[in-house]
């Protein structure tokens, strides 16, 4: 096997079994593809991480075609979002549990924190619910995902977008976290919300922030 391919396969693994740790998800929930080839290398469905070797890993085409036995039930969305977002090489799914209840009150997460600016706007979106495995799941997603890089989808988890499978997990942590922060503040009172404004001057600060070029 091609050794980048083998390193991506093993890196899907490794993304998965840090789902625990993290407290991103449990059990077989959850999965995670990466780029490959015009199409994308995904997790098995129903497929315990820690014995999920590189070999469990399906390839599918962004034509449809497939190497591998049983993908991740969730492969649709996986497929629509790398097909039609070059700028993305990586998608995290979770049912992380703040984000979830968040998710299950089909409350999206407005501009309570400065840090929602990393999921790309004011807002992390909350796609409606529809069934899991389906093209009308990914339906939902793809339009929660619009100008987004995460979004919550409904009495379900969440998807978390990147620029590699490191970046995607990141962003499904700090997904998590906000949803966490939110629910907490929400708990007590109604949260101020930052305006368009503010969240552009956020958004604008990033870019130095990222590039190390801050003032
Ligand atoms: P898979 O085991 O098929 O990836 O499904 C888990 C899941 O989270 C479905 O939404
Ligand atoms: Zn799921």
């Amino acid at each position: 096997m091609d050794p980048v391919e083998l390193r991506l396969r093993r890196d899907l693994i490794d993304t998965c079994r840090s789902f625990g740790p993290e407290r991103l998800s449990q059990g077989t929930s959850g999965n995670a593809s990466v780029r490959w080839r015009d199409g994308l290398l995904i997790t098995p469905s129903a497929m315990a991480y820690r014995v999920m070797t590189p070999a469990d890993i399906v390839w599918i085409g962004f034509d449809g075609s497939r190497a591998g036995a049983r993908p991740s039930s969730e492969w649709r969305f996986h497929q629509r979002i790398l097909r039609d977002r070059p700028d993305t090489q990586a998608v995290v799914h979770v049912h992380s549990p703040s984000a979830t209840a968040l998710a299950c009150l089909r409350i999206p997460i407005p501009a309570f924190h400065y840090m929602v600016a990393v999921a790309g706007g004011d807002s992390i979106r909350c796609a409606p619910y529809e069934l899991f495995g389906t093209e009308r799941l990914a339906d939902a997603v793809i339009e929660a995902l619009r100008d987004r890089t995460a979004a919550l989808l409904a009495n379900h988890g969440q998807v978390a977008l990147g620029a590699d499978l490191d970046a995607a997990l990141r962003l499904a942590v700090e997904v998590e976290t906000l949803a966490e922060q939110y629910l907490l503040a929400r708990s007590i009172g109604e949260p101020a919300l930052l305006d368009a404004a503010q969240m552009a001057e956020v958004a604008d600060r990033f870019v130095h922030y990222r590039a190390g070029t801050l003032d």
